[in-house]
């Protein structure tokens, strides 16, 4: 399937009736960036800002954050890039951010919580992507981390307004925040879920673990309806603010066409995912309608379990089944 896919991959995906998905690009260099835009990304839906600079004791400067993201920007020019800020943790170390002797580290100070002991280094990342951004044309979306309340939504967005970046947004990636979406999300213009953490911590099973993997599914109903409450909260918020609230996703489960389709017929409106995945994605997502995703959505969202809802939706799409 995939080398085919493959190269039908156009670069602009369409479902059966024609409904435009954007299919964006998990990437973490400037040399990922490159690779993306070969494989007809549309975009990318996730910059990992921390895998730029994994090796490094010292904060790298201004200067050195600007080329790295501006190294991305390049390779989208006039496309839509989304700058996540330094997502530090457990499974991912910055000496300068993270403190190793945490006992939970899952639960710590991660993401966007080292904004709190390291007070500094996110408005100098915020300073070097507008940086950067001026030099070149793509558009430049900035999203936080591990946010979990409307009060640090509202303290992201008002840093990245004082460092001149128009479009701030959060990952939906902790439950509170799926939960409180129609509060969190008046805060800033975008929602991207991050179902690899949301998943973790909706099923309390780290994902790191080999024995958890079934727990750790996204396609546990529970973490369908958590995607579910994030998008009614930013239609509810959107229509607070008189503005749309776009919602993303861009954890692996936008990598898997079938879970791909049930996330569009929820209402996800992007979906961003590594290189390599984006040509079986479209595929899928080209053989069915949007009423066929929405019904595809509603039967998964009512399966008792994650087996019954991947069975459910597997069995219905033909180029699957
Ligand atoms: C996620 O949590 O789904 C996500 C995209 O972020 P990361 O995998 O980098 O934690
Ligand atoms: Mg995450």
């Amino acid at each position: 399937l995939s080398a085919t896919t493959l190269a039908a991959f156009s670069g602009r995906n369409t479902m059966a009736d024609g409904v435009h998905v954007p299919l964006l690009a998990n990437v973490g260099t400037a040399a990922d960036a490159v690779q993306a835009a070969a494989s007809g990304a549309e975009g990318v839906g996730l910059l990992r800002t921390e895998f730029c600079f994994l090796n490094r004791d010292a904060e790298p400067t201004v200067a050195e954050q600007v080329e790295a993201y501006g190294g991305v920007f390049e390779a989208f020019p006039g496309k839509k890039v989304v700058v996540r800020t330094l997502d530090a943790g457990a499974d991912k170390p910055l000496p300068f951010l993270t403190n190793l002797d945490e006992p939970n580290p899952a639960l710590g100070v991660r993401g966007y919580r080292t904004h709190i002991g390291s007070p500094g280094v996110l408005e100098r990342q915020l300073q070097a992507i507008a940086s950067a951004a001026a030099l070149h044309s793509a558009e430049v979306w900035v999203m936080a981390p591990m946010v979990s309340t409307a009060e640090e939504a509202a303290l992201f967005a008002s840093l990245c307004a004082a460092a001149g970046l128009a479009t701030p947004g959060i990952m939906v990636e902790v439950p509170s925040a799926a939960l409180m979406a129609s509060t969190v999300l008046r805060e800033v213009d975008f929602a991207s879920i991050g179902t690899n953490d949301l998943t973790q911590y909706a099923m309390a099973a780290d994902r790191q673990l080999g024995p958890l993997a079934a727990l750790n599914d996204p396609w546990q109903p529970a973490v369908l309806r958590l995607a579910k409450l994030t998008v009614d909260g930013a239609a509810a918020a959107g229509t607070a603010a008189g503005t749309a609230k776009s919602v993303g996703i861009c954890g692996e489960a936008a990598a898997d066409p079938a879970l791909a389709v049930v996330l569009v017929g929820l209402g996800i409106s992007t979906l961003s995912m590594s290189a390599r995945a984006l040509g079986p994605v479209a595929a899928v997502l080209g053989s069915v309608t949007m009423g066929q995703a929405r019904e595809l959505a509603a039967a998964a969202l009512a399966a008792p379990s994650a087996a019954a809802a991947r069975e459910a939706v597997r069995a219905a799409l033909p180029t699957l089944a």
